[in-house]
């Protein structure tokens, strides 16, 4: 069965560093016509019924070369290692060359992708045939503990942060890569990221909570006003790796109204957290099935990280959606099920979030 009529939207790719050396060498116009060497390109998008997603600034600190090589390897130890900090000094034009390129896709788009910045634009989008883009920070680097960059970012259409990846900065403790630890590894929030939970509150600005560690998710969950979102990640006890959620951290994004994006990562769908085992979809739909139990239909969605990851057998790329989209069927979805997966999920809870 052909179901590749779902628009999907989902919670996180990479799109960006493949314009981002040494990372990416590739220049914006090639996003509209695509290549071979990339996981989402708007050709991709459209065989696939993408509409749309997350597309994440992380900010490249000093060891960033290493981090490329490491994903190029497919090394996860390596890449589990590299938890440098980036201050914010040294955060602040990586961030803006991250975010012209996002701006720049928009400009030569021809109308094919646009910055969204409410939901009301976000359903427009989806109408259009119009790639949605959310603007998004994946580690909160770039902006300085008195928050007037945020002020500044949110102007420009910021409309969502990752407090941390997975290393600390001046806001928050983040979770390693790795394999078989607990998410519980740290200190909770600093007073700066508290400072900044209330501001995101008032401005509007989704807060993620996917890559911060279990204190810091608890800190998240008793200061937000909005539900909670985390935008890739799957259920720690299917694999146990700290960038997975704990049951209980699946039952309060459930009780906010919230969402899990399921993250598409190998490293974080087979029990044994490896990055090479061929891992079918159905991997990746027990995930899906065992966060609807827990959660409910209404609080999951994908988070593909799409852009940089070892995905599932046969599902390489954002063309391929429509095979999950499949697969899901033929698990028992039936068609209101799979639109609140596809983007029902994430139109309802951001829209909850941001207002109109
Ligand atoms: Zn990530």
């Amino acid at each position: 069965m052909n179901e590749s009529r779902f628009r999907i939207f989902d919670g996180h790719n990479d799109s960006l560093l493949d314009f981002f050396p040494p990372f990416g060498d590739g220049q914006p116009e090639e996003f509209f016509v695509g290549n071979d060497r990339w996981q989402l390109d708007l050709p991709k998008a459209r065989r696939g019924n993408f509409g749309g997603g997350y597309f994440a600034v992380y900010i490249p600190g000093e060891d960033f070369a290493e981090i490329a090589e490491a994903i190029k390897r497919g090394d996860s130890d390596a890449l589990a290692a590299i938890t440098v900090p980036v201050p914010y000094a040294d955060a602040a034009y990586p961030a803006l060359q991250l975010i012209a390129i996002l701006f720049r896709l928009e400009e030569i788009s021809e109308g094919q992708f646009k910055i969204v910045r409410t939901a009301a634009e976000m359903a427009q989008c989806f109408e259009n045939n119009q790639l949605a883009a959310l603007f998004h920070f994946e580690g909160c680097e770039a902006i300085d503990p008195d928050l007037n960059a945020l002020e500044v970012f949110y102007q420009a259409g910021l409309r969502s942060v990752g407090i941390v990846h997975s290393r600390n900065n001046h806001f928050g403790y983040g979770v390693p890569m790795g394999f078989g630890e607990s998410p519980d590894n740290g200190p909770g929030l600093t007073d700066a990221g508290l400072r900044l939970v209330k501001r995101c509150n008032e401005l509007g600005i989704a807060i993620d909570v996917s890559h911060l560690n279990y204190k810091g998710f608890w800190d998240v969950a008793n200061h937000t006003d909005h539900p909670l979102i985390a935008t890739h990640s799957c259920a720690y006890q299917l694999c146990n790796s700290p960038r997975n959620l704990m049951d209980d951290q699946l039952d309060a994004v459930a009780q906010t109204g919230g969402i899990v994006g399921a993250n598409f990562f190998i490293g974080f769908l087979n029990e044994e957290g490896s990055w090479e085992k061929p891992t079918p979809i159905s991997r990746l739909v027990e995930h899906i099935d065992y966060m609807v139990e827990r959660m409910g239909i209404d609080h999951v969605g994908f988070g593909s990280d799409y852009g940089v990851i070892p995905a599932p057998v046969d599902m390489p790329d954002i063309s391929t959606y429509p095979l999950l989209m499949a697969a899901l069927r033929e698990r028992g979805y039936d068609d209101e099920a799979l639109h609140k997966l596809a983007h029902g999920n994430w139109l309802r809870v951001l829209r909850a979030t941001w207002g109109e």
